[in-house]
């Protein structure tokens, strides 16, 4: 078996496009586009090219960012002052604080500082324990996005054994709890799991997000998976995921790529969040 690829890249356009109408929409009837301010700290390479990504993202759907550069040596009276006024401002829809943060801030106390009803990246604890709780107000952009992909297959998950590697706050907590939700019976495993292959090949859908090349060997593949690999790595001039592509593969029956498959997914629903916590705030939907 060779698997189908799901093309990340494709189908976040696609709700790029929905996201641009419904935005033309709302300017035909005279409303202000939804705006974004993204929180940018020091100087880490990567963050750089996300928040651009991100900018030109919302160039192309008609949200207004803003991108608050700041300095590596920014206080935390500066920082948690700049989200403060951010959530004071009625121009303001959604706030998105760009990690990792300088060692000298503790990223948690900043994102707590956030407005939940702001919080386009769905950090929040509020956010998540709604998640938990089975009332999602904006949910956390990649695992979002990944449910969003497992759809568009056909993913049906009743009865489906889901296998989440990695427990990050960030993707592999929010994934499962979205994968619960979606009615998969889920595993989650981290750094302590023991025996990890012995997981990862009773998994009918299985997300890997760790940040280490090739951690999942292609033969621990259970024969016409599907596999997401929220993985990037950088080696030398490329990218790959956390999983071996190759032999993967063959075994699977849907893999996504690295890059072009999650990654796209996490900016089209950062576009789609921002859109929501826009209406919401307006009064059009009820996610709070
Ligand atoms: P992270 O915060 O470093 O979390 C990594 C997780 O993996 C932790 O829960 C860690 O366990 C677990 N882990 C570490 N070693 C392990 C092992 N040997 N076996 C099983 N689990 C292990 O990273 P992250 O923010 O979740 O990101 C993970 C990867 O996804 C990175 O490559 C990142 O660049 C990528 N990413 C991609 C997107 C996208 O849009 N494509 C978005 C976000 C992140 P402990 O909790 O026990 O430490």
């Amino acid at each position: 078996m060779t698997a189908t690829l799901i093309d990340g890249k494709a189908i976040a356009q696609e709700i790029e496009s929905s996201v641009r109408e419904r935005i033309e929409q709302l300017r035909t009837e005279g409303r202000r586009a939804p705006s974004l301010a993204v929180i940018r700290i020091g100087d880490h390479a990567p963050s750089g090219i996300y928040v651009e990504n991100k900018r030109k993202a919302c160039q192309r759907v008609g949200i207004d960012a803003t991108i608050h550069a700041l300095p590596e040596d920014t206080t935390d009276v500066a920082l948690t002052s700049l989200i403060r006024d951010l959530n004071q401002d009625n121009g303001v829809d959604g706030i998105l604080l760009q990690l990792p943060l300088p060692a000298s801030l503790q990223e948690t106390a900043f994102i707590e500082t956030i407005n939940p009803s702001k919080d386009v990246d769905g950090s929040h604890p509020m956010n998540l324990g709604r998640l938990a709780a089975r009332t999602p107000g904006l949910r956390p952009c990649t695992s979002r996005g990944i449910i969003h992909l497992l759809k568009w297959i056909g993913e049906t998950f009743y009865g489906r054994h889901a296998v989440v590697v990695g427990a990050s706050n960030l993707v592999g907590r929010p994934m499962s709890l979205e994968l619960l939700l979606a009615g998969a019976t889920v595993t989650i495993c981290h750094r302590f799991t023991h025996d990890l292959e012995s997981h990862v090949r009773r998994a009918d859908i299985l997300v890997v997000a760790v940040g280490r090349p090739r951690l999942i060997p292609g033969d621990w593949i259970r024969p016409g998976a599907t596999v997401i690999d929220v993985g990037i790595n950088r080696e030398k001039d490329h990218l790959v995921g956390d999983v071996d592509f190759e032999r993967a593969r063959e075994r699977a029956q849907f893999i996504t790529p690295v890059p072009g498959g999650v990654g796209p997914m996490t900016v089209a629903m950062l576009l789609d969040n921002t859109l929501e916590a826009a209406l919401a705030r307006s009064g059009r939907v009820s996610a709070y």
